[in-house]
């Protein structure tokens, strides 16, 4: 009865700068233990569901095909919210059998177990091609093994904050999962303190007792874990959020700000991303129009289109996707972070507060905190890795990613990671790199993207507009 090999915890939603001795102790000491990546960074969207799927495959968003976490079908000519697995079902078989389109790690060991506390559509994402056990409390895969699940733990109701939740995931990992199923990499992904975000903002005590939280939860599952376990020291331990927040400047209502323009729901679409919009149109003068649309609103942030001249779209005046890894078969036409800026919001310099604020849509699920944007609040998340295979204390200042997740747990179970855009943690020294800046300007505007380069490699670290 072997213990797993790999355990990857998620942490959702975690900024990298609220990590503390104050209020993260248990992942500190971690860090401590093993290697803390300290330059680590999401993708765009920085929404859960695009996240989760990189993290899973190992690619940008344009190689798995998972564009935003809600995206329009032209198989199905509507829009889909990915947040509920049946919708993704439902997109699968218009899609023809295939969720994502790169394998996730899971495929490529063929098993594992995937316990989740979050929404059933970033559980069935992680679990895309169906080649891991699916815990979760709606979405189970297989589907018989629910009575088992419910019998070794009752499911509680999903709740803010969500920590019991997270209790539930973590007592089933050591009271069934370890035991029972013996999976070789288990994957527990935490729903906190990204609910409680959404709807505080990262400050205050309702922040503060969800990140206090998890952190508590994650040091007593480590502690009963070398308890029960005698051969714990071969377990490598994943630790790592899938994204940051900001606080949000706005809630805005796209639908009503562009009621006026001609054509919505015939010529064109939008489908929302929290800090995120993706847009769909088949005439290019209508694409313009829209871009020209969304640059006279304050809300509106830097615009990609389909890959065009070098930095700049196919549309005049837009960024490239692919220099965002946004591009690819599943692309918007159009995709708009939404603006983001620097300090703090008026009055929101209360103790504890964080720097950086941002735009998000109405379909956001609280006026608190938001993320999906390309800012380096959002962009920026964590990793600590411990266990046989990273030494103890190493402080990793070269960039790292959700990219590189998929990589490390294949390498750790020694097999293949080729043709993935990351690469393995395990892999030291890791070459830092060179931060480039691309550039899009008109007399109106200034758009930049700024992002870190290395063995083919890259990592964003930003992208803004800037009007004159
Ligand atoms: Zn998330």
């Amino acid at each position: 009865m072997a213990s797993p090999r790999v355990i990857a915890i998620q942490f959702d939603g975690l900024r990298a700068d609220t990590l503390s001795e104050e209020r993260t102790p248990n992942l500190l000491a971690a860090a401590e233990r093993g290697a803390w990546f300290r330059n680590h960074r999401s993708t765009f969207p920085t929404s859960t569901r695009v996240c989760v799927s990189s993290l899973a495959t190992g690619v940008y968003p344009e190689k798995h095909g998972l564009p935003g976490n809600s995206l329009y079908s032209r198989e199905l000519g509507e829009t889909i919210t990915t947040g509920r697995y049946e919708n993704l079902l439902a997109w699968e078989r218009a899609m023809g059998g295939r969720l994502l389109l790169r394998d996730t790690f899971s495929e490529r060991l063929d098993g594992g177990v995937i316990i989740s506390a979050a929404s059933s559509g970033s559980a069935w994402l992680w679990n895309a091609g169906r080649a891991a056990r699916l815990i979760h409390p709606v979405a189970m895969y297989p589907a018989e093994g629910r009575g088992k699940i419910e019998e070794v733990r009752k499911i509680p109701a999903g709740g803010e904050p969500d920590l019991p939740r997270c209790v539930w995931a973590l007592d089933l990992a050591l009271d069934y999962v370890i035991p029972k199923l013996e999976p070789a990499v288990l994957v527990i992904h935490l729903s906190e303190p990204d609910n409680t975000q959404h709807h505080e903002g990262a400050a205050g005590a309702a922040h503060r007792r969800a990140l206090e939280g998890v952190d508590r939860l994650f040091g007593a599952f480590w502690e009963r874990f070398q308890a029960q376990r005698d051969d714990w020291p071969q377990t490598n331990l994943l630790l790592f959020s899938d994204h940051g927040v900001v606080a949000t400047a706005g809630m805005i209502d796209l639908e009503a700000e562009m009621a006026d323009l001609p054509g919505r729901g015939d010529s064109w679409q939008v489908a929302h991303s929290e800090g995120a919009a993706l847009f769909y149109a088949e005439s290019e003068k209508t694409l313009q129009e829209l871009a020209a649309f969304l640059r006279t609103k304050d809300w509106a942030g830097p615009l990609f289109s389909k890959d065009g001249n070098g930095a700049e779209g196919a549309l005049p005046g837009t960024m490239s996707l692919g220099l965002a890894g946004c591009g690819g078969p599943r692309a918007p036409d159009l995709l708009m972070g939404f603006q983001w800026g620097d300090g703090f919001l008026p009055g929101e310099n209360r103790k504890g507060a964080l720097p950086g604020w941002g735009y998000s849509s109405v379909n956001n699920k609280g006026s608190g905190g938001t993320h999906g944007s390309c800012s380096p609040y959002e962009l920026r998340n964590f990793m600590i890795a411990c266990g046989p295979a990273f030494p103890a204390g190493a402080r990793v200042d070269a960039p790292t990613g959700n990219i590189d997740l998929a990589p490390t747990i294949l390498s750790l179970m020694g097999e293949e990671t080729c043709g993935l855009d990351g690469e393995t943690l395990t892999e030291t020294p890791r070459a830092m790199g060179e931060e480039r800046l691309y550039r899009v300007e008109s007399k109106e505007f200034s758009q930049t993207l700024l992002r870190v380069e290395a063995d083919g490699r890259f990592y964003l670290n930003f992208a803004r507009l800037e009007k004159a």
